[in-house]
């Protein structure tokens, strides 16, 4: 089930969803304050408006719960793989049973259009389904050693208490990827959201507790101090394991921090994705994929398409096409009907935005198209197609991470793919081309760990999602989700 704009009231879901907001710390059986008392305020970025205020964790209540999950590790680790399955099946569906409420919610604390925010719930539903039917069909194997001596018994278990680190964009989907596995696997864990967007993780983890997760396996820690709170939980060496999404500059810093204590990581990390069409693609095609890839969510994805290259004989049309898309695009707040996109998600962002735009104009780039943006508060950006990009250029270099389409041309198959390889990162890559042949090469060659073919959307609960390069280290979802919480064990017995 998908909810539609339409069917939401979101003045009084709105209203309603706040009402009864969550805003102390998850450590345990009941919400609380911090330990100072201290709160952080959640703004709504369309309006500038607070929303609420929310606990602000200590490094008292950071240790507290990893202390909890490390008490409740072994029991929740034994218990049966169909009880944890149930919990993430009943969740699943108490998630689509409220999706105005968590659509809502979202679209208020990070700004996403209210049809978005329903999509990334279904999203996030589907993922608890999928580790769902996962955590019942965990399994070891009995085998013979190759000298034919020793038998060889090998068994998966939890991975043990698991830090998990998420970022705003997408508050409920980043925090079901992480979730569903480890609790699929029999993990404990403590959940840092992103401190713009901490209201649909509170209410995430009210809904889980509802579906019959036990107290203490699942801890929230709403923080605006991230970078004192989380090198202390890591010393503890008490934790086994950390999942993290977000900026490959912070997730450096976070591979350090594990290495002290060898810790596990997932790191789901930056991508500055080259969208490649063809001379020989479907025009219609390519605008309609370049649009998904590059307007999701605002801009505001990992795996935005940031360099749009673009055969010379087909830039002209091409961009012509996607320029009127994208003039045609209604900017404003989220919650209204009609909107296709949102603010971003702050003040810091949309500068950034602005100035990559003022600097690649500067050093020669065309702006071809041009959305409007409504007047008053919130942190809105116009949706712009700029060609003529320099491909040393800054916004070349960075994710934009927002609705900036970006275009390049290109002559032939192997400058198309010397410039889509030509960065540190390594996340997606989508190509534009009628040409089976040319798709298959071209996919072959690219240096990601995903591609888009003739599409713009990639992310899917079966599919392994991740990055290579310095996009990350791991795999989110598909079949090898699980496998990132599950540890093995072998015995060795003699055959007598
Ligand atoms: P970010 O600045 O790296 O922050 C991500 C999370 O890390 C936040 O919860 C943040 O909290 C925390 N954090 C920051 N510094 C930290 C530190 N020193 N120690 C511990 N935690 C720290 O990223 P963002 O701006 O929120 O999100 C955008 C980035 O996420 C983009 O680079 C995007 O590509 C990436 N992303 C990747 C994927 C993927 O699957 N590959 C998916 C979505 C987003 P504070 O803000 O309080 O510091």
């Amino acid at each position: 089930m998908t909810v539609s704009d339409a069917m939401i009231d979101p003045a009084s879901t709105l209203k309603a969803v706040l009402a009864k907001l969550p805003t102390g710390l998850r450590i345990g059986s009941s919400a609380r304050d911090a330990s100072d008392g201290a709160t952080l305020p959640v703004e709504n970025p369309a309006t500038t408006q607070v929303l609420a205020r929310v606990a602000d964790a200590t490094v008292d209540d950071a240790l507290a719960a990893v202390a909890l999950g490390v008490s409740t590790q072994d029991g929740w680790g034994r218990t049966a793989a169909r009880e944890r399955s149930d919990i993430l099946l009943r969740a699943s569906q108490m998630l689509l049973e409220r999706a105005d409420q968590f659509a809502t919610l979202m679209t208020a604390e990070m700004g996403k259009p209210l049809a978005e925010a329903s999509g990334e719930v279904a999203y996030a539903a589907e993922l608890l389904r999928w580790f769902s039917e996962q955590a019942a069909h965990i399994s070891g194997t009995v085998g013979t050693t190759a000298d034919g001596r020793t038998q060889m018994l090998v068994s998966r278990r939890p991975v043990g208490p698991c830090l998990l680190i998420t970022p705003w964009n997408f508050p409920l989907a980043m925090g079901a990827r992480k979730v569903g596995p480890a609790v699929a696997a029999g993990c404990t864990m403590v959940f840092k959201p992103a401190p713009q967007t901490p209201l649909t993780s509170l209410a995430f983890a009210d809904l889980l507790t509802e579906a019959g997760l036990p107290d203490g396996v699942l801890s929230v820690l709403t923080t605006s101090r991230a970078e004192q709170i989380v090198d202390p939980m890591i010393d503890t060496a008490h934790l086994r394991k950390l999942s993290f999404t977000g900026s490959t500059e912070v997730g450096r810093l976070l591979i350090a921090a594990t290495s002290r204590t060898v810790m596990r990581t997932s790191m789901e990390l930056g991508g500055n994705a080259p969208f490649i069409v063809f001379e020989d693609a479907d025009l219609d095609v390519a605008v309609d994929a370049a649009m998904a890839a590059k307007m999701r969510n605002m801009g505001e994805a990992c795996t935005a398409a940031n360099r749009i290259l673009v055969q010379r004989a087909v830039a002209e049309d091409f961009t012509t096409a996607l320029a009127a898309r994208m003039e045609a695009l209604q900017v404003g707040n989220g919650m209204d009907p009609g909107v296709d996109v949102g603010p971003l998600i702050d003040r810091p962002s949309l500068d950034k935005v602005e100035n990559l735009c003022a600097d690649a104009v500067a050093q020669g780039a065309r702006i071809v198209g041009s959305g409007k943006v409504p007047g008053g508060p919130g942190y809105f950006c116009a949706p712009r197609v700029l060609t003529d990009v320099r491909p040393d250029s800054e916004i070349q270099r960075v994710e934009i991470f927002g609705p900036i389409a970006a275009v390049t041309t290109f002559d032939d198959e192997a400058e198309a793919l010397h410039m889509a390889n030509a960065t540190e990162w390594g996340l997606v890559g989508y190509v534009m081309t009628e040409g089976l042949h040319r798709a298959l090469r071209v996919r072959d060659a690219l240096e990601v760990g995903m591609v888009g073919i003739n599409t713009g959307i990639v992310s899917n609960p079966s599919a392994p999602f991740g990055g290579i390069k310095q996009s990350g280290l791991g795999r989110e979802a598909g079949a090898v989700g699980i496998e990132e919480y599950l540890e093995y064990q072998y015995a060795a017995i003699p055959i007598r």
